[in-house]
């Protein structure tokens, strides 16, 4: 299936789809939950674009233990250099939005690579392994660091975060990002789990709503079903 970014209204964005940068462990109680450690810099690893899914579709997943992750994700709209610095208001000028994402996990895989120490690919980077909800433009969004978002699976709640919780906020994210990769117009930046991590099954149904703190109205409200 070919991908593009859409808006919340479901518009397509002109944008090339392109690289999706990722952290692991920047919500505390994630950390707790898998018995992880706080890494001293920002665990960075990427999906190709191939792995893009549109989160209004059926969520297609792999066999094994396929985890749910669901992440604010925002979205580049201008190019930000490798090695430069940018000021904040640089940095928001270059998104395009803020969206959700599921960073679809092989639990078991991951962990039988990270015994080895070998690359997580097999375990995240596979095709369809970054549904994405449409995007909202970031003059919507009051505040970057108090955004509350939440995942439900056949109507319970199963993962419930807020951006304010992070350990490195979108801005200090992308700025260590951009110590090792440039970031494209297109690419789309996932800014880490909080708990709630857990199995998914065929048939069971999702919704992922995004909102601003202390605002009952939903930026974002996507269900889906997995196949
Ligand atoms: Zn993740």
């Amino acid at each position: 299936m070919s991908y593009h970014h859409l808006s919340v209204s479901g518009n397509q964005i002109e944008l090339p789809t392109g690289k999706v940068v990722c952290v692991g462990r920047n919500y505390a109680d994630h950390i707790q939950e898998l018995n992880n450690s706080v890494p001293d810099e920002p665990l960075l690893f990427i999906k190709p674009n191939t792995a893009l899914a549109d989160m209004n579709t059926s969520l297609l997943i792999p066999p094994g233990n396929c985890h749910n992750e669901l992440e604010v994700a925002l979205l580049i709209a201008k190019p930000l250099q490798v090695g430069t610095s940018y000021s904040t208001e640089e940095v928001i000028s270059s998104l395009w939005g803020v969206g959700l994402a599921l960073d679809l996990t092989l639990r078991d895989k991951q962990s039988e690579l990270k015994q080895k120490g070998h690359p997580w690919e097999r375990a995240k980077a596979f095709d369809n392994s970054c549904p994405l909800s449409g995007f909202v433009p970031c003059d919507e969004v009051s505040e970057l660091q108090n955004i509350a978002f939440e995942l439900l699976v056949n109507g319970d709640i199963r993962q419930s975060g807020n951006t304010r919780l992070m350990l490195n906020n979108c801005i200090a994210l992308i700025r260590e990002i951009l110590t090792c990769f440039t970031l494209l117009p297109g690419d789309v930046v996932l800014t880490g789990t909080p708990k709630g991590v857990g199995p998914l099954h065929s048939g069971d149904k999702l919704s992922a709503r995004m909102r601003n703190n202390g605002s009952k109205i939903a930026l974002i409200d996507v269900s889906t079903t997995v196949v």
